[in-house]
């Protein structure tokens, strides 16, 4: 089943379009090669209303609902540019609106809307990524703040943010999911220190860092909702992430298979283009029929999420096949393109580089198939 969009989403998708053609397309190599997005991007992008489009217009959206999120994601990967747009406004904002209480909405979601302030999700640890219950950094109360200590990692745009949404353990019950709380920490903030932008294999625009808390003292006001929950929390606005997570492998998966596609055709060896060789051409008929599986399965998820229904089963089962899948076109696409395929100067060898972590961030494969399994009962 297809999304339902609007007249008015065509009509965004068009200006999103426009928009990447000209400030993004041109100038999107030189930033992946300097390693940094221009904060004037960010900007330009909020200006234009493309960040955050779903929030209600009193926050400064234009009350977009959850197809303009898929629209964004979709002609980000048609532009071939990877900036981490939606982790910010689809991933990280959701936690304020939901969250949040009027103040709060109020001081920050004008911001995150025109971009002036860019935010990350701090839940990872040296000693915890899937375990997210075992999380270790400590938020203790004094007075009306309380003191944050400890250590971050592998936070997308962390280098860059002016907003932390960071996951601290409020609590010591032997019921370690009541232990967690969510707090918001902004840049400037003594003793939040961006401690190191990590290195990685690929996606050179996210900025990602490592995050340390030393004695960081944050009014209990920047807390979102109540001590305790914030487990919870993640756990209800975990469906999303994974959507859009599936969705930003669902979208490389098809700008990787066009390519290969075009190479097929294009590329001669042995007098004829080798997407004749049926080898190839059978190669190309799987990756669309697993990239239509894909699509059909990610957009009826879509139309679920919008009627609000509970989808977590389905979305853990969208997010480790669509980006198992993407990873089987990585390396099929770039195998296509021979000896090229692994030169800098053609996208595939970025994409195949980028898309290597969609098994892993979001819950990896294996903790999805836990879940799944869970829910059949094992
Ligand atoms: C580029 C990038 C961006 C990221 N962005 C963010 C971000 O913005 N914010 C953030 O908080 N985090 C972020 N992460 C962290 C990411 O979410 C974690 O790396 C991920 O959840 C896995 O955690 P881990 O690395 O600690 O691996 P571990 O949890 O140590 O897992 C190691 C391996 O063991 C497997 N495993 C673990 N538990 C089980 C189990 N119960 N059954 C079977 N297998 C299991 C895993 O599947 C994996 O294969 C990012 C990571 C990367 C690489």
């Amino acid at each position: 089943m297809s999304i339902a969009y609007r007249e008015e989403h065509d009509m965004f998708r068009k200006s999103v379009r426009k928009f990447l053609q000209k400030e993004v397309v041109p100038y999107f190599k030189d930033w992946y090669k300097e390693r940094q997005v221009p904060r004037e991007i960010w900007m330009k992008f909020g200006s234009q209303g493309f960040l955050c489009p779903w929030l209600p217009e009193e926050y400064g959206g234009a009350d977009l609902g959850f197809e303009s999120s898929v629209i964004v994601s979709e002609e980000l990967a048609k532009a071939d540019a990877d900036i981490a747009f939606s982790l910010h406004s689809d991933v990280v904002v959701p936690y304020i609106a939901a969250y949040g209480n009027e103040e709060q909405k109020q001081r920050w979601l004008p911001g995150c809307a025109s971009g002036e302030l860019l935010t990350a999700i701090a839940m990872t640890e040296p000693g915890t990524g899937s375990d997210l219950a075992g999380i270790e950094t400590t938020a203790v109360k004094d007075g009306s703040d309380y003191i944050i200590n400890g250590q971050k990692l592998f936070i997308t745009n962390g280098w860059d943010c002016d907003l932390a949404i960071v996951v601290c353990k409020t609590g010591n019950s032997p019921k370690q999911h009541h232990n967690l709380s969510i707090l918001v920490i902004e840049e400037g903030t003594s003793g939040f220190i961006k401690a190191k932008k990590m290195e990685k294999m690929g996606r050179h625009t996210e900025g990602t860092a490592e995050l340390v808390f030393e004695d960081c003292r944050v009014p209990q006001s920047n807390r979102l909702g109540e001590e305790g929950k914030g487990f919870y929390y993640l756990m209800e606005k975990l469906q999303q992430e994974r959507l859009v997570a599936a969705l930003g492998a669902l979208t490389a998966a098809e700008k990787m298979f066009e390519e290969g596609l075009e190479y097929a055709k294009t590329r001669k060896a042995f007098g004829q283009p080798i997407g004749k060789f049926q080898h190839n051409s059978f190669k190309l008929a799987e990756m669309a029929t697993e990239i239509e599986i894909g699509r059909t399965f990610f957009q009826e998820l879509v139309n679920e999420h919008i009627e609000g229904k509970d989808i977590v089963n389905k979305v853990s089962m969208a997010k480790w096949w669509i980006s198992e899948m993407a990873n089987r076109v990585a390396y099929d696409s770039l195998q296509l393109h021979g000896g090229y395929g692994y030169m800098e100067e053609y996208p595939i060898s970025r994409q195949y580089q980028n898309v290597r972590v969609d098994t892993i961030f979001a819950g990896t494969t294996e903790i999805m198939k836990s879940i799944i399994a869970k829910n059949l009962g094992l």
